[in-house]
């Protein structure tokens, strides 16, 4: 697919108010400030496209964006905000786990991690909802420029080798916007969801 041609569909408040269940969704969720957007912008060659940097606490809305009709990136509420009250925390938890267990469309989760500090609570619940709705997995260890060689291979071999605990379909990959690494892989595999 050509990601170049995705372009902003619409906002959703929350789940029930996604378009209808059809097509084929895959959703890009993370902690905030794990380097979704950017991410997000890099793999759509679009600088504009998912805004980076917003203001914590800011109501949280679930983007879509279209890459040919009837196949979407999701681009989910960040999550992890320590300003945000618990009620609030609780409320898109429970929004994530409705979505990945009851969403028809989606075909591919894409969790993003900084490489520095990966496999935090939430990011194991997003992969643990993911696998029990036998949704396949890809995780990005965003910032890998951030680390030098040795200790990214490490950090890599060190989340491989956890992820299996899981149990399902989870792969790995490190991925910096900065450096444009890991880019092809993650098209690739956007390909092989978007073409089931
Ligand atoms: P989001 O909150 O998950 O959408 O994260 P953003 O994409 O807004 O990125 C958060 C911060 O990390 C910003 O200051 C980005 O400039 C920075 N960042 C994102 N990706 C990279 C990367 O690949 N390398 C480096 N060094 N910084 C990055």
């Amino acid at each position: 697919l050509n990601y170049h041609m995705t372009h902003f569909m619409l906002s959703a408040p929350d789940i029930r108010h996604l378009p209808a269940d059809v097509g084929i969704e895959v959703a890009f969720a993370g902690r905030s400030n794990a380097g979704k957007s950017s991410a997000l912008n890099t793999i759509t060659n679009q600088k504009g496209l998912a805004r980076t940097s917003k203001t914590p606490g800011r109501t949280q809305l679930i983007n879509l964006f279209e890459v040919v009709e009837g196949k979407c990136l999701v681009d989910l509420p960040g999550y992890g905000y320590a300003q945000v009250p618990e009620e609030m925390k609780r409320k898109w938890q429970r929004s994530l786990a409705e979505y990945l267990q009851k969403r028809q469309a989606l075909k591919g989760l894409v969790v993003l991690m900084d490489i520095r500090h990966p496999l935090k609570d939430l990011d194991q619940n997003m992969i643990e909802w993911a696998v029990q709705s036998q949704i396949p997995v890809l995780v990005l260890l965003t910032k890998a420029d951030k680390l030098a060689s040795g200790a990214r291979k490490a950090q890599l071999t060190m989340v491989r080798e956890a992820s299996l605990a899981f149990n399902g379909d989870v792969q790995v990959e490190m991925f910096s916007s900065l450096k444009k690494m890991g880019v092809d892989i993650v098209r690739k595999k956007l390909d092989s969801w978007f073409s089931e």
